[in-house]
């Protein structure tokens, strides 16, 4: 019988956090299985601790230039979030070159290079000037899509998830706690393909910040300590085929780096 420890490890979990939760089951510290259940961590820079991952959202066209060329007019659009499933994430520790497996289905699979947010303070409808204090730190991510898939899907108005939410969409670094970083409202976010520059942009130039996008997220969904929100991608996003090798820089984090396989 496996038994797993759920949460253990996080200080930022404690019990009354968890009153409420809507899977009480996983509030359990030791549970019985009849196989053995994933969850998904990510490791935090300079602790032993891991920062356990709830739910991933991402935002939709968050860059005015990367909405314009999705084919919106992001001076009416009122912001957007998806879902990745939380088992989509891909650790890539830093100063390596992470193999990432090319998915099945696509025959256009891009990349978008992001800020990620992550959670350490729950809350419902948080206003705007108190959203940066939910925050527990910052990372760089992938958001991986099926382009193809998603284009199509959208044409259909059929839901997204085959282009967006698919295995491993979700490459990642590790967590910096906010204490070493400071908030990102601006600085260089660029994205590389073989050496080659594809996305060069700056964070200043999202169109909901952080702190407007977890007020939003949280008018919609309560949100919990673990939650991790992809901040939106710059445009010229594209294509990458096998063998290609992603490097992506985000000013005051390590970069992160994938090889399509
Ligand atoms: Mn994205």
């Amino acid at each position: 019988m496996q038994r797993r420890h759920f949460f253990q490890n996080s200080a930022l979990v404690t019990t009354g956090a968890l009153v409420g939760c809507a899977t009480p089951g996983i509030a359990e510290t030791q549970v019985k299985t009849p196989f053995p259940v994933a969850a998904t961590f990510i490791p935090i820079v300079g602790s032993t601790e891991l920062f356990p991952v709830r739910r991933i959202y991402c935002i939709g066209r968050n860059y005015a230039a990367h909405a314009r060329e999705m084919g919106s007019d992001p001076t009416r659009e009122p912001p957007f979030f998806f879902q990745k499933p939380t088992d989509s994430i891909q650790y890539v520790p830093k100063g390596t070159v992470a193999d990432h497996k090319y998915p099945s289905l696509t025959k256009n699979y891009h990349y978008e290079a992001e800020l990620v947010a992550a959670i350490g303070l729950g809350g419902r409808n948080i206003p705007i000037d108190k959203a940066l204090s939910h925050v527990y730190g910052y990372t760089l991510g992938l958001d991986m899509t099926r382009r193809d898939l998603q284009r199509a899907m959208g044409d259909q108005k059929k839901p997204w998830e085959i282009g967006k939410s698919f295995d491993q969409s979700a490459p990642i670094g590790a967590i910096h706690p906010l204490a070493q970083t400071g908030h990102f409202t601006q600085g260089a976010i660029w994205l590389k393909v073989n050496g080659q520059t594809k996305q060069s942009a700056n964070l200043n130039q999202m169109i909901w910040s952080v702190a407007e996008q977890i007020s939003k997220l949280s008018e919609a969904f309560e949100l919990f300590p673990g939650d991790i929100i992809y901040a939106g991608t710059p445009e010229n996003v594209g294509p990458v085929v096998v063998g290609d090798v992603i490097e992506m820089h985000i000013d005051g984090l390590p970069e992160l780096s994938v090889k399509i396989v």
